[in-house]
């Protein structure tokens, strides 16, 4: 048995596997041409960052448009970032997106597909039998240096001449120690990381064609990078590759902040003998910070909005959600949109190409927009049901007056909706209940405050005359022609174009009318169509509301 042999088996004697073994367990995929593999691989920190949203749809977008695959993976190999169950807030929270992935981690110890364990602390034994391999070829070694003496060595190197820091050229102490120094250490018990045989010098370069990007230009990798940690749990660098070899992903796609350790990458997949996937760089999220006025990263403890489950409990919908992020995600989605108004996202044909390199700015305002848009297309038993499930949860007082009478509601939420050109008020579910609340006695608070251009008496007599007026019967012509009527003997006109010439000679317009009857009934001055109010809020209450505002201007 020759030394890297010898050592090998020191290192991993419970090792009994080899690659090949792998190979066949998880043989290639058989796709159809074109097709490809991405995966999103988030660490279980106990959120789904709305990035995290961002580059998921990212991978099932590619898969979905190549006929191929995408999958869930967790990286729980960093212990000290875990917390308890972190899987099942993602898993969440793409289910409330209703994004779904073809293969992977389904929940807190679930999942489907054959290409798993898709849960990283479950596959150390591939990543220590690939280690194991590694080692018998000579690329991979012990080494026993404490964390003081790592310390120690940046100190040095800080202050002396290396052009890099880490693990390298003669501050690898233990490069070179023989078969015996590493037998006695070990026997001493001393613990020990695996750390990569570099053979970068440090002269050449790495050329790789970023999907997104282009060509990227970067020094080799020259560190002895840690491939697995004193418990035999691999780090990122070394997961990532066994994984997403063993897993067959053809694209990598995943944050731009992985761009600097590609050449370490690049230089690991070479060492295990794997072809080179192809590297996608998403750009990161960004807003525009509010006090600063400058661009800055989404982040946790400043953005509520950086978590996902800050849209689903302010309700926004999670079309919403999706649809704007796609006008992030290409810019060509909006020509798309137009031309495909009804069609779902699903059916767009996202391209990673056309993906934009620099970060891209997550703006409320616009997802507000978006949102009111989408919801505005949205069918009044749509709406009904996603603010009865949403304020079932965040509302369920709300709920309660809300769902009384269904029929009600939904016929409120109807007005001025399912016609070409349907009003677009809400942004959000929990807006609605302010939206409809002068319709519920139970949430209805008359607060008058009449057009000031009207006097007193004025708006007392525009009252008591439509109170005498109007009748439920009527339809919507007539009930405009009585508004209308009303005019000219109280001294306004019905014809504001009138007005407009000859302000002098009116009290006002029927517009200034019909506004003192909306205040009065709802105490608002902007309403859905006053007419569909009217019919819904039934003859006792309109009466009730009339008289009430007549009061109030005693
Ligand atoms: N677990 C890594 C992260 O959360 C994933 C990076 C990748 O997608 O390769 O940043």
């Amino acid at each position: 048995m020759d030394n890297n042999k010898k050592l090998a088996q020191l290192l991993f004697p419970h090792i009994d596997k080899t690659p090949d073994y792998y190979e066949e367990l998880y043989p290639e995929r058989n796709l159809p041409e074109g097709a490809r593999v991405a995966r999103f691989a988030p660490s279980p920190t106990g959120y789904l960052h709305i990035g995290g949203l961002f580059s998921a749809l990212v991978d099932v977008l590619t898969a979905q448009t190549t006929n191929g695959v995408s999958f869930l993976r967790i990286e729980d190999t960093d212990k000290k970032r875990e917390i308890d169950d972190g899987v099942s807030a993602i898993v969440n929270g793409f289910k409330y997106f209703g994004v779904e992935f073809t293969e992977g981690v389904t929940g807190f110890g679930t999942e489907k597909g054959a290409y798993g364990p898709y849960t990283q602390s479950k596959r150390a034994e591939i990543y220590q039998t690939i280690a194991k391999s590694l080692v018998e070829k000579g690329l991979a070694y012990p080494c026993f240096c404490t964390a003081d003496e790592l310390a120690e060595l940046r100190k040095e190197q800080e202050q002396g001449d290396a052009l890099i820091w880490g693990y390298f050229g003669k501050w690898a102490k233990c490069r070179d120690l023989t078969y015996e120094q590493i037998e006695k250490n070990i026997a001493e018990g001393k613990p020990w990381v695996l750390r990569l045989r570099s053979g970068g010098t440090g002269e050449k370069k790495i050329i790789f064609e970023d999907v997104i990007r282009g060509k990227i230009e970067m020094p080799e990798n020259i560190i002895d990078e840690v491939l697995l940690k004193s418990d035999g749990i691999p780090t990122y660098h070394f997961a990532h590759a066994c994984d997403d070899h063993f897993m067959r992903t053809t694209h990598v796609i995943r944050g731009e902040e992985w761009i600097s350790s590609v050449p370490k990458h690049i230089e690991l997949f070479r060492a295990c003998g794997y072809k080179l996937p192809k590297f996608a760089h998403t750009p990161q999220v960004m807003k525009i910070d509010e006090e600063t006025g400058d661009k800055r990263k989404l982040s946790k403890r400043k953005d509520p909005e950086a978590a996902v489950s800050y849209f689903f409990e302010e309700g926004f919908p999670k079309e919403s959600v999706l649809e704007y992020l796609l006008t992030l995600l290409n810019s060509n989605f909006e020509d798309w949109r137009r031309a495909n108004p009804k069609e779902d996202i699903s059916k767009f044909p996202f391209n990673l190409k056309k993906m934009s390199s620099s970060g891209c700015l997550f703006d409320l305002v616009k997802l507000n927009d978006v949102s009111k848009n989408v919801i505005s297309v949205m069918s009044a038993k749509q709406v009904y049901d996603n603010v009865a499930e949403w304020s079932k949860v965040y509302d369920p007082e709300f709920y309660e007056i809300f769902t009384a009478d269904p029929e009600f509601s939904t016929a409120i939420v109807n007005i001025d909706r399912e016609n070409p050109k349907p009003r677009k008020d809400i942004a959000k579910w929990s807006e609605v209940k302010d939206y409809v609340s002068y319709f519920y006695d139970a949430l209805y608070q008359a607060d008058y405050a009449m057009p000031e251009n009207i006097a007193k008496e004025d708006v007392a007599a525009i009252l008591a005359k439509y109170a005498e007026a109007f009748s439920l019967a009527d339809d919507k012509d007539q009930w405009f022609a009585k508004i209308k009527d009303m005019c000219e003997p109280l001294g306004f006109t019905p014809n504001v174009k009138e007005y407009k010439k000859n302000p002098e000679a009116f009290k006002g317009h029927v517009g200034d009318i019909s506004t003192v009857i909306r205040i009065a009934l709802t105490s608002r001055k902007n309403t859905p169509d006053l007419y569909s109010i009217m019919q819904l809020l039934g003859e006792d209450k309109i009466k009730a509301r009339l008289n009430k505002a007549f009061e109030s201007l005693k």
